[in-house]
């Protein structure tokens, strides 16, 4: 199938980390190495040329910890605070981390409404292109403190893809805590086979990520199929690859085989706000 040869011309990149990655699993305190790397690949990916966009959870993560919070909080108005902590926190992090290197990073939060909103929307997608212009790599978060249940995207999978469709992104990488795809459960069942890339995504694989929607961190499997939906069918490519190294970025874009790889499926009738669940919005058109 072709693909991963290509991956390395790619012009566009968003890339998305997951709070597993970014924190010690021991003691979910920050892992400070593992974000430095991650800053020093994304800016060499600029140096070279490409626009860059990281989408980076672990607000709640981080914010919790800072707190001294030990379980991860259920409760609505805790996690809103834990994210308006911790989300500062990890923006110093990063701002500290790519100073290192010269490159100047930038904070978007976003909730469905920014989407849903054609004004909001357009905004936000303006502002993206003035920071590609700018050369600045915008790190993009859901806006945990004030999202309600209704303009919620809830995982950032999710996020960004739609991300990835807002800026006509070529590729997205999802670094998550599974190597990527399988046929089952791999942790149940012994016979799992492991997919190496998708050509289109039809029922088969929708049947695959229920059946391993529990075994994966946040998001699970189901919401990496619906993101590799809205983002192949707005015309890019994705990985979904483990972020326990984050070299795996230079092995993908260098068309290693690494992860699993979607092929894109440009829907030419691709319209952002189809692949939004609006049912909270009836006189949203
Ligand atoms: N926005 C959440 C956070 O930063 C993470 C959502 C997710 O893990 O997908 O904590």
């Amino acid at each position: 199938m072709a693909g991963r040869e290509h991956l390395k011309n790619k012009k566009r990149i968003v890339i998305k980390i997951g709070s597993s990655s970014l924190t010690h699993q021991e003691t979910g305190k920050i892992n400070l190495s593992k974000m430095e790397k991650l800053v020093r690949i994304l800016t060499d990916l600029r140096n070279q040329g490409k626009d860059v966009i990281l989408v980076s959870s672990g607000a709640i993560a981080v914010g919790k910890e800072t707190l001294g919070i030990s379980n991860r909080p259920t409760e609505k108005s805790v996690k809103q605070a834990c994210a308006a902590v911790g989300q500062t926190r990890l923006m110093m992090v990063y701002q500290k981390l790519f100073a290192e290197y010269n490159q100047v990073p930038a904070q978007i939060l976003m909730t469905k409404y920014t989407m849903i909103n054609d004004i909001s929307r357009e905004n936000a997608q303006n502002t993206f292109h003035e920071l590609f212009e700018m050369g600045v790599i915008p790190i993009v978060n859901e806006n945990d403190t004030v999202t309600t249940d209704e303009i919620e995207f809830g995982d950032n999978d999710t996020l960004s893809a739609i991300v990835t469709a807002l800026v006509n992104a070529d590729l997205l990488i999802l670094l998550s805590d599974i190597d990527g795809l399988y046929t089952d459960d791999p942790r149940q069942n012994a016979e799992a086979v492991f997919i190496d890339s998708v050509e289109h995504i039809d029922e088969k694989f929708e049947g695959m990520a229920k059946d391993s929607s529990t075994l994966v961190g946040t998001g699970g499997m189901a919401t990496k199929i619906s993101a590799a939906k809205i983002a192949t069918a707005s015309g890019a490519d994705m990985v979904i690859a483990n972020g326990e190294e984050v070299d795996i970025i230079n092995s993908i874009m260098a068309g290693e085989k690494k992860g699993t790889f979607f092929l894109e499926n440009k829907n030419e009738n691709f319209k952002l706000l189809d692949y939004i669940s609006t049912r909270q919005y009836p006189n949203k058109v």
